[in-house]
């Protein structure tokens, strides 16, 4: 069924693009009015850490919905425009030059922004965050004329970024307050892989280590540590995770935790309002507390399903979380929920690569993370997708001492 009327979203990003265009392949013949915070169309932003950095990309092959298609599609598109406000009872949302935009159905899908901790010395201006477009080329400039730089934040964006800027011949550190690598989407075993692929193209990684203050000199920023140690950087890259873009919907009183809480309709608490992407947290048999994901799958698959739920098409959005990263040389996926798993088994692919699972308590697979694993990997997903029992034959227990040992150097080396 399908309904004119003014369809707004509000975060041109993945999965406000993806659901504007959506509405029109799905028929809406009423306005599609998209209003974004940043002055660029919308990008996806997975070539921000990697080759939009190197170079080896650039900002056009990022584009995701160009003015063209726009055009095409008749989407009237808001840049650099903020919703600053949702009066959910007259249907508008106010923006930061004063102007009102009305709805029959509101998206948020404004994703979210980096965390700052409360540092001393965070306001250096050695000191930077990775989000948009803008940070990606302003970290391009910064790289060229940085030898040292000190990252803080062991997780994806750390790590990508530490990839990227060792590729550029950086001096590199990586400070994690944790005792391994990306602690809370990985198995213990693939963290330790990733400590040594890291370690093996030059980066020191201090794990179980927080950041204390930042103090600049003229030479440097002195980035100190909380056992004393210091490290001087010329650039200081702040990466300690994201919270969701939510207060739009706090100040409108809609149900939030850490994210706007959506059903499995997309739909917030309020029943013209739904939300997607990073901003969203969405309900899950795996997660009952509520599940917020941070990854270029889910916000273009949510943002299509929201997008199909406004036209009040039928939808039940369930997803299994997917993830891929890349550094160095290496394709690294994730599918389902590590957090769950209590061992890991993992067995070496015909390519080359690595296959780890993840397996609950009940023998379930819960998790797969393939690295460079190709094909295989596709196949490990869907033992997630369909709550398969492991063992399998031809893995291995990374419990066992034999596969916990350390990856042969040959591994390692790029
Ligand atoms: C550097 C980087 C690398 C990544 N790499 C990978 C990867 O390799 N693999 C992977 O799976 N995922 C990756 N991700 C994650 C993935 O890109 C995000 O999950 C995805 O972009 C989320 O989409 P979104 O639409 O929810 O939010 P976003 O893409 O962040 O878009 C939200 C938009 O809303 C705008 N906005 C916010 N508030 C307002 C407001 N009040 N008014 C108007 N506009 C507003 C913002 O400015 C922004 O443009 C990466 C993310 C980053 C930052």
């Amino acid at each position: 069924m399908n309904s004119p009327g003014t369809m707004l979203i509000v975060g041109a990003g993945q999965a406000g693009a993806w659901a504007a265009r959506t509405l029109r392949e799905h028929g809406h013949t009423g306005r599609i009015v998209l209003c974004g915070a940043e002055r660029h169309a919308p990008y996806e932003r997975p070539p921000l850490s990697k080759g939009l950095i190197t170079g080896a990309s650039s900002a056009e092959q990022a584009e995701l919905l160009g003015l063209a298609e726009m055009q095409e599609r008749a989407i009237e598109f808001l840049p650099a425009l903020e919703a600053v406000k949702i009066d959910p009872a007259r249907r508008v949302v106010r923006c930061n030059d004063g102007r009102e935009l009305g709805y029959d159905k509101l998206l948020l899908a404004t994703g979210g922004s980096p965390c700052r901790p409360s540092l001393p010395g965070l306001d250096s201006p050695r000191v930077r965050t990775l989000r948009t477009l803008d940070d990606a080329l302003a970290l391009r400039r910064a790289f060229s004329e940085a030898p040292r730089v000190t990252i803080i934040g062991g997780g994806w964006i750390g790590l990508e970024t530490a990839a990227t800027a060792r590729t550029l011949g950086c001096a590199v550190t990586v400070i994690e307050a944790g005792p391994r690598l990306c602690g809370r989407s990985l198995m213990a075993p693939v963290s330790e892989w990733l400590l040594q692929r890291h370690e093996a193209a030059g980066v020191s990684v201090r794990l179980a280590h927080g950041v204390t203050a930042l103090d600049d000199h003229a030479d440097g920023t002195e980035v100190r540590l909380d056992d004393g140690s210091t490290i001087i950087a010329d650039l200081v890259l702040v990466g300690v995770g994201m919270q969701p873009n939510d207060a739009l919907a706090r100040e409108a009183g809609l149900d939030c935790a850490r994210g706007v809480r959506v059903d499995a309709a997309c739909r917030t608490s309020d029943p013209y309002i739904y939300a997607a992407g990073d901003v969203a947290v969405l309900t899950h048999p795996r997660a009952p507390q509520g599940l917020r994901l941070e990854s270029w799958q889910n916000a273009q698959d949510q943002g299509v399903a929201a997008a199909r739920a406004m036209l009040e098409q039928a939808v039940a959005y369930s997803p299994v979380p997917l993830l891929w990263s890349e550094q160095y040389e290496h394709m690294i996926q994730i599918a389902g929920f590590p957090g769950l798993a209590q061992r890991t088994l993992w067995r070496a692919t015909a390519g080359g690569g690595r296959l780890y699972l993840g397996v609950d308590a009940a023998g379930v697979v819960v998790a797969a993370v393939g690295i460079d694993a190709g094909r295989d990997f596709r196949a490990a997903r869907k033992s997630v997708e369909q709550d398969a029992q492991a063992p399998f034959t031809g893995y291995q227990s990374c419990d066992a001492p034999a596969a916990a040992g350390p990856v042969p150097t040959s591994e390692l080396t790029a």
